[in-house]
């Protein structure tokens, strides 16, 4: 299989993209280290049951010396971590001159300065082996903006900028860093956002259809399922010269 042998930590992983990239993954092979809230024995569970490896760490990628603490954990459960999939993100959304500062506080420490921890302890294993991948989640919010999301907007732009630093520092080497910029895929993330339309009086169905039509062309969710394979793709040699990019998978958000 393509990743035998090799090692992945994907932050956020205890559900939806997080949860879908680590089960893509190790149908190709490799080992997990999963990480983030709630109970993770479901979802150790389905990784387990593909013939990995797997463990949690439950570190709060809020706090740096949690995330080293979870690379540590990782090296010495496995020897290595070779992909870093920085997947972790919460949203909130309330106009600027409303936004509390708490919340901006946190979407930036979570969605931006943990994709720099996570990298910063994770590349000089990397590049002493001379293999790895870094796989930021961004998302179309990274390319464009919305009202009412700017922590959120803010901190997926920084990580673009970030992916494309860390991809001109790696690029002579085997080492690779990239963004995939997901439009609108059905987790709870995107569900508080329905289930906030409904208590305006629409139904379920109603919301669903509204939220797509104002972003996504497709007026399909994209799924984790296929930002696996992506995923998968990045990790591959044939991957070997994508370096730095923001690749969209959005039903066409970003074309407009
Ligand atoms: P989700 O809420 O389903 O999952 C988020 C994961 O992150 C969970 O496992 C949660 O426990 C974990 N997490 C949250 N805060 C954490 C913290 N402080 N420390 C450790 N783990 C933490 O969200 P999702 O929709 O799967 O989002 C995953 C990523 O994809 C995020 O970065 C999000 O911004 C991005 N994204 C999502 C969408 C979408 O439509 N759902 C679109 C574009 C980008």
């Amino acid at each position: 299989m393509q990743l035998s042998g090799k090692t992945a930590l994907v932050t956020g992983s205890t559900s939806g993209i997080g949860l879908g990239i680590a089960l893509a993954l190790g149908r190709a092979g490799a080992n997990l280290m999963l990480n983030g809230f709630g109970d993770a024995e479901p979802a150790l569970a389905q990784v387990r049951a593909l013939g990995v490896k797997a463990f949690h760490h439950a570190a709060d990628v809020s706090d740096p010396q949690a995330i080293a603490a979870m690379v540590q954990a990782t090296e010495a459960a496995f020897g290595a971590v070779d992909i870093l999939v920085n997947n972790a993100g919460i949203q909130h959304v309330a106009p600027v001159e409303e936004f509390p500062v708490d919340r901006w506080d946190a979407v930036i420490a979570i969605n931006l300065s943990s994709v720099f921890h996570a990298s910063r302890l994770c590349l000089p294993g990397m590049k002493a082996r001379d293999w790895g991948r870094i796989i930021n989640i961004a998302s179309a919010h990274g390319l464009v903006g919305s009202a009412g999301k700017a922590a959120y907007v803010a901190a997926k732009h920084g990580v673009l900028g970030l992916t494309k630093v860390m991809a001109l520092e790696t690029a002579t080497s085997g080492v690779t860093c990239n963004a995939i910029c997901p439009g609108f895929v059905l987790t709870p993330l995107v569900q508080a956002q329905i289930d906030a339309k409904t208590e305006g009086g629409l139904t379920a169905d109603e919301a669903r259809r509204q939220l797509l039509a104002e972003k996504q062309p497709s007026l399909e969710f994209v799924t984790p399922e296929q930002l696996g394979e992506l995923a998968c793709f990045l990790c591959s040699d044939a991957a070997r010269q994508v370096r730095g990019a923001a690749w969209s998978m959005d039903g066409g958000w970003t074309a407009a």
